[in-house]
């Protein structure tokens, strides 16, 4: 069969939309029909070069939920009709992670950015007859994927998969950094520096988590509007020492308990590490290029202040169990999807809504088909 996918075939350089040849599903796999998928600012870092994949052309896209239409022999649980989201990173079920419930650190995670399936091999040509390879193995920019059912989650029908698609990324990452990484607790003060997808689901974890204060940060004025709609108490338009400086003034000197760093961490991350109070956490949730080797903070004050540096991927939680208890949080009104979204597209509009992420135009674009 063909699928008509937005392709990634040189740096800086738009997506070029083709009609691309797609295999049918082999034996531990599955057909799905892609029915949103976001624009998430890990495939922009590919399409720049600041996120090397290890192959082109590559199909991107990993924000996406979809309709199953064909399932290989061997898949389990899962059959066509059924709704589902694709998860970026797969979980292969045998690793020492997986084997521990711990999906997002599975043994598979590094070959994400490689180019084929889970097994190795491709599924998509283009005119030419050259294997075209999936970014994180789902390569969602495309009317339709084949991915193999370690990268599939089944969820309830009644979810919009518009909505649901966004629980594919963005939302676990910033959530689940909250909730599960730092673990803010009631009455906790947060700080969100850059609130775009990501920063903006810290900011609704933070809330489900209690906190007492959340201060966003960015400079774009229109994202801490958006942010105080999400449940930020104070918003910041600074950087530097700037950003310090205002988030002190705002915790009586004492700084946050804990700091979330959702952009350019080269930039950001000292910066937040100062706003953040003796003992307390910063969790870094951004990609830095990898041609960055080094983070700027002063050993004797990590020493001496004893602050926890982490990373969080994932929202440092199985996408296999944060997945349908999000979903039970947003059925229940209290985790927003619909919100989130304020553009969406057609797949051959995909480069504008680039663009518009660029501008700081969007909190989350959407490509949306036609069913
Ligand atoms: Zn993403
Ligand atoms: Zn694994």
């Amino acid at each position: 069969m063909h699928s008509l996918a937005a392709v990634f075939r040189d740096v800086d350089t738009p997506l070029s939309i083709e009609r691309i040849a797609l295999d049918s599903p082999k034996s531990t796999e599955v057909l799905v029909r892609i029915a949103a998928v976001g624009l998430c600012r890990t495939d922009y870092h590919v399409m720049r070069g600041e996120r090397r994949v290890a192959m082109r052309p590559m199909v991107l896209g990993h924000e996406a939920a979809g309709v199953v239409e064909e399932t290989g022999t061997a898949v389990a649980g899962i059959k066509p009709g059924d709704h589902v989201i694709l998860t970026f990173i797969p979980a292969c079920g045998t690793c020492r992670w997986c084997r521990q419930g711990l999906h997002h650190l599975c043994a598979e995670g590094p070959r994400i950015t490689k180019g084929p399936q889970l097994d190795g091999t491709y599924r998509r040509r283009d005119n030419e007859g050259v294997p075209v390879g999936s970014f994180c193995m789902i390569g969602a920019f495309a009317e339709r994927t084949v991915v193999d059912q370690a990268s599939v989650v089944v969820i309830d029908k009644d979810i919009p998969l518009d909505h649901a698609s966004l629980v594919a990324c963005g939302v676990p990452a910033g959530v689940g950094a909250a909730r599960h990484r730092a673990r803010v607790k009631r009455g906790d003060s947060v700080l969100v520096v850059g609130c775009g997808g990501d920063g903006m689901n810290v900011v609704q974890g933070a809330k489900l988590c209690g906190a007492s204060k959340i201060i966003a940060a960015d400079i774009v004025p229109a994202k801490l509007d958006w942010a105080r709609d999400f449940g930020a108490t104070d918003g910041i338009n600074a950087r530097g020492e700037g950003l310090t400086r205002a988030v002190l003034e705002l915790t009586d000197g004492i700084g946050v308990d804990h700091a979330f760093v959702c952009i350019n961490p080269p930039e950001t991350l000292l910066s937040a590490f100062r706003a953040t109070t003796k003992a307390g956490n910063v969790v870094v949730t951004a990609l830095t290029p990898d041609t960055v080797t080094e983070i700027q903070i002063p050993p004797l004050e990590l020493f001496v202040t004893q602050k926890a540096i982490m990373g969080a991927v994932y929202g440092f939680s199985s996408p296999r169990l944060q997945i349908p208890e999000l979903l039970t949080l947003y059925r229940r009104g209290m985790l927003r999807l619909r919100e989130l979204i304020t553009q969406t597209y057609r797949l051959d509009e995909i480069n504008r809504g680039y663009a518009d992420l660029e501008a700081g135009r969007n909190l989350r674009g959407v490509v949306i088909f036609d069913g």
